[in-house]
């Protein structure tokens, strides 16, 4: 795939000149992404990388490479496996990243999927970019990079490999107004559920409302918000009083992933962006 391989000419570049970045964002198919992103780690770690024909590969027989063959690499940190970023990972591989390498010429961090990544795991994150610590890349990917805080994005070499989900302005922009409407006590949660319900199967709906979300954030912390220029700040309220509409997603996803009624998990959704705690 020709994306896949200007990515990887990009850090190939990097990694034949020495100029390694502290942070790399891949956006794209998240299975795609973490493949190559595993490649680029097994690199990383290698203390003698071999000049071949495609690039720097690893030796395969210093002790670093040893120690990935042996899948207990102590200076690479991955994703656990279908869990949700939140702060406690994000703080642990923070942790981790600030070590000194055991094995490895540096640590290497593969985070990820950063999609629904919440408010106080976000700026950890951030935190973390913009004072890196020595010696730690982080490898992150996501989606779709409207997914994560431009803030983050423009602390790290970005590469796209492509087939970044579509999500239009307009449908941000009804769920916006319906939330409005919520807010203001012209809808009921009830009906706003049914509604939802109805188009959910053939829009991305949960998707924008995932950068509805990051668009009000992004308004909040002085970043740009992508779909909403002006109209995010009557939804600042959104994000007050401990509610965090991010997290509220990641349940209304797992209830859909796991067949709750789409009806009532929206219902459940909008009862908790509405209700006070
Ligand atoms: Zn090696």
């Amino acid at each position: 795939m020709s994306s896949m391989w200007n990515a990887s000419t990009k850090f190939e570049e990097d990694l034949q000149s020495g100029r390694v970045f502290h942070a790399y964002f891949l956006s794209g198919p998240e299975d795609e992404a973490l493949r190559l992103l595993e490649s680029w780690s097994r690199r990383l770690l290698c203390h003698h990388p071999v000049r071949e024909e495609k690039g720097l590969v690893p030796c395969g027989r210093c002790l670093s490479c040893l120690a990935y063959l042996a899948e207990g690499h102590p200076d690479l940190y991955r994703p656990k496996e279908g869990a949700p970023l939140g702060v406690e990972e994000v703080r642990e591989a923070i942790q981790f990243a600030s070590y000194r390498p055991y094995l490895a010429p540096r640590r290497v961090l593969i985070l990820g999927p950063l999609r629904l990544m919440g408010a106080e795991a976000s700026n950890a994150l951030l935190k973390t970019l913009e004072e890196p610590p020595p010696g730690a890349v982080f490898l992150l990917y996501s989606q779709n990079h409207l997914e994560v805080l431009p803030t983050i994005l423009s602390r790290c070499r970005r590469v796209d490999l492509g087939g970044e989900g579509q999500v239009e302005k307009e449908l941000v922009g009804q769920l916006a107004s319906d939330i409005r409407a919520l807010m203001a006590g012209d809808v009921t949660a009830v009906d706003l559920a049914q509604r939802w319900a109805k188009s959910y199967q053939e829009a991305p709906l949960v998707e924008a409302l995932a950068f509805l979300a990051r668009d009000v954030l992004a308004a909040e912390t002085g970043g740009t918000p992508d779909f909403l220029p002006r109209e995010t700040s009557d939804l600042a309220s959104l994000w007050e009083k401990g509610r965090d509409p991010l997290r509220l997603l990641m349940d209304l996803r797992h209830q859909l992933a796991f067949h709750v009624q789409a009806e009532n998990a929206f219902l459940r959704f909008l009862l908790s962006l509405e209700g006070s705690p």
